[in-house]
């Protein structure tokens, strides 16, 4: 029978907590596979999912690759862990490439041939059976995998495809992704979820500055973000009057500073509304002014509750681009509408902002009615896989 053997990793390392991982995960896996008829099986150290329609193989596959916390998949040939069974199947296999190699690993200790035995015995019928291959150890052009499990049954495959690893979405609780237009803070949110974290989404936008098309293309990129987090609770809050009022009546060049510290109290707030443990930016150091380190720590100084997760913190914007195209987002991050930080923007925005000039820029403002008002505009738009 056709099955998909699929490998887990980091589950391994967490003790007690692995039942809680374990339980997770596969209710992760199901809720992914939704809507497709299969079986599920659970065996020591593997799932196996078969009995599907082989027609909708790929689909599987594909929804198989978004699950964090599944390393790899295999797509193989079940069979009784059996010697004669085995062999008789590997009689038939018929090599496309001039060389291989057989691996035999037995989960299974009962099994009466010990692993090395077996892919000798093994390799010998496949070279019967095609002529003109030979054996190459080191680097074959086809390996044939037999892995041998607990179920009592074997595995036959010749091909690991790499899956996203991590752990299981919702392992480390829920958290509030800022989200712009751009191409950084997707990349954040797809990191920051794959080791467990839940998102909603926060957008701030400057209508009628901003555009219509600069909201639908992050309603897009959240929507994008589905694809591996299910579903995102996408929160849009108006910024207009927070950028008039600073504008008006702070020194331009902490103009910048101001607003990522009123958006780190807005974003605090929709935390504490919504039982959001973290703050997720696309922050990377050094990449503009308000991404200093002084930068950081007069924003981040206004949160109190919760940390502040800022995955790309260490990566090279080629880096950051790379996984941008990998998880499909950057086509739609470079589309090239403005973004609520692009209006008003300052010739000269400082670098090194201090706690001291903040406040005192601060003061000309009532920060908390132009939260409270910022919030009153929030309209929440709920997003789903396809
Ligand atoms: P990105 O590519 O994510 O837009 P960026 O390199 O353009 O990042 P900034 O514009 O300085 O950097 O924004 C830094 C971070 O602040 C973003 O990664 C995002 O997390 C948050 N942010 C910026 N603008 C918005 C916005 N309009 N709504 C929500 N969050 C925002
Ligand atoms: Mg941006």
């Amino acid at each position: 029978m056709r099955a998909i053997l699929l490998r887990f990793g980091e589950l391994y390392l967490k003790g007690n907590n692995r039942n809680i991982f374990e339980s997770l995960l596969i209710s992760n896996i199901k809720e992914k596979l939704k809507g497709e008829s299969y079986r599920f099986e659970k065996t020591f150290g593997r799932y196996v999912v078969s009995k599907y329609d082989l027609d909708k193989e790929n689909i599987i596959i594909e929804k198989l690759k978004t699950v964090f916390g599944l390393y790899s998949i295999s797509v193989a040939q079940e069979l009784d862990a059996d010697v004669e069974t085995i062999k008789d199947y590997i009689k038939n296999i018929k090599l496309k490439t001039e060389n291989f190699k057989v691996v035999v690993k037995r989960a299974d200790k009962s099994f009466p041939i010990t692993s090395m035995d077996f892919a000798k015995i093994l390799g010998g019928i496949i070279l019967d059976n095609n002529k003109s291959a030979t054996v190459e150890l080191y680097s074959p052009k086809t390996t044939i995998y037999v892995d041998i499990r607990l179920n009592k049954k074997a595995y036959v495959f010749d091909d690991i495809i790499k899956c996203q690893g991590g752990l299981p979405l919702g392992s480390a609780g829920r958290g509030l992704l800022l989200l712009s237009g751009g191409i950084d803070s997707p990349v954040a949110g797809y990191l920051i979820a794959k080791r467990g974290l839940k998102l909603e989404a926060l957008h701030f936008h400057s209508y009628p500055y901003t555009s219509d098309e600069a909201k639908d293309k992050v309603i897009a990129l959240a929507k994008k973000l589905c694809d591996y987090v299910d579903e995102i609770k996408l929160h849009v809050v108006s910024f207009t009057k927070v950028q008039e009022a600073i504008h008006v009546h702070c020194r331009s060049e902490y103009m910048i500073t101001i607003m990522r510290r009123i958006m780190m109290r807005i974003a605090e707030k929709i935390c504490e509304r919504n039982e959001l443990g973290a703050i997720v930016t696309g922050e990377s150091l050094g990449q503009v002014a308000s991404q200093t380190m002084q930068s950081m720590t007069v924003t981040g100084g206004v949160v109190k509750e919760c940390p502040i997760f800022r995955p790309c913190i260490a990566m090279d914007k080629e880096e950051i681009m790379e996984i941008a195209n990998n998880i499909g987002t950057y086509q739609t991050s470079i589309l090239p509408y403005e973004d609520c930080c692009t209006v008003f923007l300052p010739k000269n925005p400082v670098i090194k902002p201090t706690i001291e000039k903040c406040e005192k820029e601060e003061s000309f403002l009532d920060i908390e009615r132009l939260v409270d008002e910022a919030l009153q505009s929030e309209e929440v738009i709920v997003l789903n896989r396809d």
